[in-house]
């Protein structure tokens, strides 16, 4: 089957196929893989019927871009009418009013959006087994995770199950489970993508990303999200370059790597292997590659776990049981009702990210944490922007490992909170863009992704860049 959208395009211009046709198979694959548990809902008779109305836009010459694409949604991004609740019980029932600005952005270009993905619980989480409806698996090997938080949204591209997916990143959501998955994922510069729509974990870390097979569809994808919007005004007015037509970088950039990314202790030993033999490569390409001492490293965790469960405190505030999805029964007065709603029906990871977060915010402590944090913030804002004006790029492993077995990291949040040493830094450093490709395998056959950062609005170098490596 296809794994590219110019493959697709090539099919439906020859009348190979049809995007009919291309539901029908993304349908059965569903079906046939519906243990690694991606989806959360399917539209099925939806999805075909919207197939046939752009076979016939298609057959008029009336068609948009990314007809023939069939896209899967993170159970964390509005659509109109459809089911949402980022994979909690405490949304259940409940049903988008309105659109993500790039959900309307891929319609009005024809996309198909084929079902929602599951993905932990609010986002919260690196291997998506904090999801309400049990863990998603990883499609290379049953028993272990599939990364996340964007866990489904990884698996189904891995899998067949659709061409893309819409997927999140606040510390890492959409290229960890890239890299666990080997496909492509890329976390965009907080602001390039409006996240009107987009149910708010951490606002000033949360992001858009894309899962894909190839750069190109990457590029399309991005191109096609991007942008003003009048519904989010922390959203950027720059404009959006053609990313497509900028896939070829034309000169050899120059790269850093931290020091201490490479000499984590932490690494699984064929993931560092794989770094320094890409370092090497690079090097006998001709390109500037250099270590950088960061010594911020070991701040940049805490320090996104006191914000992110800060922001996250505030924004599940608004699940009371008053004004969405489950309400216990066995509450007796108001306080109740809001105690034992948000009880019941909040997982514990999530609970522990509240209560977390409240602590941090509360009067007493507020400027030993909070406050002391945000300066953190900037100190490693500053310093990865310094690197980034010497240097192209940053490379590192995406994770410290490859996908782990399920059940490893459950009962140990610590263990689990390394699995995104690398990837937080972006999100932290005031919201750079970053992107995981797949790099090699380890022994078992599991994926080693690459991440590459650069700049803010520097999407189109880092993509180029991707192009050049991927060969
Ligand atoms: N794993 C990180 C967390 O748990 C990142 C999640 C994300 O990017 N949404 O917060």
């Amino acid at each position: 089957m296809h794994t590219s959208f110019k493959q697709i395009q090539k099919a439906l211009k020859d009348g190979e196929t049809t995007c009919k046709d291309l539901v029908s198979h993304y349908l059965k694959v569903i079906e046939e893989k519906k243990h690694l548990n991606a989806f959360l809902e399917v539209y099925a008779e939806e999805a075909l019927q919207k197939a046939g109305e752009i076979d016939q836009k298609i057959q008029a010459g009336t068609a948009g871009r990314l007809a023939g694409m069939v896209i899967g949604l993170k159970d964390v991004i509005c659509y109109q009418d459809h089911g949402l609740q980022a994979a909690s019980h405490i949304l259940d029932g409940f049903k988008s009013q309105f659109s993500a600005t790039a959900v309307e952005k891929l319609l009005a270009e024809d996309a198909i959006i084929i079902g929602r993905q599951n993905c932990d619980e609010f986002a919260m989480g690196s291997s998506s087994e904090n999801s309400a409806f049990g863990a998603v698996r990883n499609a290379l090997d049953t028993n272990r995770v599939s990364g996340g938080s964007s866990g489904g949204s990884a698996v189904a591209v891995q899998a067949g199950m659709c061409l893309a997916s819409l997927g999140t990143d606040t510390g890492g959501s959409v290229r960890q489970p890239a890299s666990f998955c080997g496909v492509i994922g890329l976390k965009p510069t907080y602001s390039r993508v409006s996240r009107y729509g987009l149910l708010a974990y951490a606002s000033s870390f949360d992001i858009i990303g894309t899962f894909a097979n190839s750069v190109e569809d990457t590029a399309l994808l991005l191109e096609v999200i991007a942008g003003q919007d009048d519904f989010d005004s922390t959203v950027s007015t720059k404009s959006v370059p053609h990313y497509t037509q900028l896939l070829d970088l034309g000169y050899k950039p120059k790269i850093a790597y931290l020091r201490e990314t490479v000499e984590n202790e932490g690494l699984q030993p064929e993931v560092k292997e794989n770094i320094l033999q890409t370092i090497e490569k690079l090097r006998a390409d001709g390109h500037t590659v250099e270590a950088v001492d960061f010594p911020l490293l070991d701040y940049i965790l805490p320090t996104y776990y006191i914000l992110t469960t800060a922001e996250a405190s505030t924004n599940l505030s608004r699940y009371d049981g008053v004004r969405y999805g489950h309400r216990s029964q066995h509450s007796k007065d108001l306080v109740s009702m809001y105690k034992l709603s948000r009880s019941e029906a909040f997982g514990m990871e999530v609970q522990r990210r509240i209560i977390l977060g409240t602590f941090v915010l509360s009067s007493s402590y507020y400027d030993a944490y909070f406050t002391k944090a945000q300066k953190v913030r900037r100190l490693i804002a500053n310093k990865t922007k310094e690197i980034l004006t010497q240097y192209d790029f940053i490379i590192s492993p995406t994770a410290p490992t490859t996908a782990f077995e399920i059940g490893k990291n459950t009962s140990n949040p610590l263990a689990m909170y390394l699995a995104d040493i690398f990837s937080v830094q972006a999100n932290v450093a005031g919201g750079l863009p970053a992107i995981s490709i797949p790099n090699g395998f380890d022994a078992q056959g599991m994926p080693i992704g690459l991440q590459i950062m650069a700049n803010s609005f520097e999407e189109a170098k880092l993509l180029a860049f991707s192009n050049y490596w991927l060969g």
